[in-house]
């Protein structure tokens, strides 16, 4: 048996929840092209009994251009990174391969990494060869492997490089378990999740939700759910001429959630105005950040 943990890292946008999710087969990270959608380091594990038990861990982008500056910053990227057994390099192929590169071999890491070129659905295969042997010689990585998070191509051949990374030893979590995260949280961020594609600009970045009831009935799950902003004006605009914006919100959302939970669900949406709630630590904490 084999097992271990896996740190996905890269630039916001690299693709990393879109990998985590494509690996394991459930849409556990969300998903969405503005950056910064993930707050939370999530850990989803991949079991197979007696062989395997992968620990994935989506990190938010911590890897920035500015970070590059920072000698400390770096150092806290770096042990976040040796923290982990395998650390997927993941690059946005289509674009900076270069800068991610010189970002990655800065950190001389002490942990067997392997550099992940994403996004090659979106290139010619003399484009991705012209990659791989680009960054072939001189690396640290033990393997560079081109996939498509999106198309899923090549996952099966990234899986098996990590598994042949992985240190021997017993599954540290039961087998039949997907993540550390109560389902109460992935249904806030699905929720979170269609913020982020309904509304532009600020709304998004200053918007939390929290769970207040979750009911399982016979025939269905009720959830109740608050979403927080800081004034008046944005929850006019959450709520949209006559509630629209927000029925829109509630409809999606609940498709999304009972896709989720494989479940029927009747989904109740409250918006509330709470001033400052990203400066207030106690609010934080509610919210769990
Ligand atoms: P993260 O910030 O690193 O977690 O990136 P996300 O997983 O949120 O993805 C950012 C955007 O890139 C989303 O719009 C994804 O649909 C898109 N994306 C991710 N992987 C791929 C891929 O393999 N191919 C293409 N074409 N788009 C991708
Ligand atoms: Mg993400």
């Amino acid at each position: 048996m084999k097992s271990g943990f896996v740190n996905i890292f890269g630039k916001p946008n690299a693709g990393k929840s879109t990998l985590l999710n494509a690996l394991v087969g459930e849409k556990l990270a969300i998903v969405s092209s503005k950056v910064q959608t993930t707050r939370h380091r999530i850990k989803a594990f991949l079991t197979k009994p007696g062989e395997y038990q992968i620990i994935f861990s989506d990190t938010p982008g911590i890897i920035e251009p500015k970070y590059k500056l920072h000698e400390r910053m770096m150092q806290n990227v770096k042990s976040a990174l040796e923290d982990a057994d395998v650390a997927l390099l993941l690059a946005d192929a289509t674009k900076d391969v270069n800068e991610t590169n010189e970002m990655f071999q800065g950190l001389r890491l002490n942990v067997p990494s392997i550099l992940v070129l994403n996004k090659t659905d979106k290139l010619k295969v003399n484009k991705i060869e012209e990659l791989r042997s680009a960054f072939s010689q001189p690396s640290s990585y033990k393997k560079i492997i081109d996939v498509s998070a999106l198309t899923h191509k090549n996952l099966d051949t990234l899986l098996s490089a990590i598994i042949e990374l992985l240190p021997g030893g017993e599954a540290f979590y039961n087998e039949e378990e997907l993540t550390d995260m109560p389902t109460k949280f992935f249904v806030s961020e699905m929720i979170r999740e269609k913020v982020y594609e309904l509304f532009s600009e600020e709304i998004p970045y200053q918007t939390a939700v929290i769970i207040n009831e979750f009911k399982e009935k016979e025939t269905l799950i009720k959830i109740q759910a608050d979403i927080i902003v800081h004034r008046e004006s944005q929850k006019a605009i959450l709520l949209g001429e006559g509630g629209k914006m927000i029925k829109q919100l509630g409809t999606s959302a609940r498709k999304e959630i009972e896709k989720f939970l494989q479940q029927k669900i009747f989904l109740q949406l409250f918006i509330k105005v709470k001033p400052k709630w990203r400066d207030n630590d106690l609010q934080l904490k509610e919210y769990g950040y």
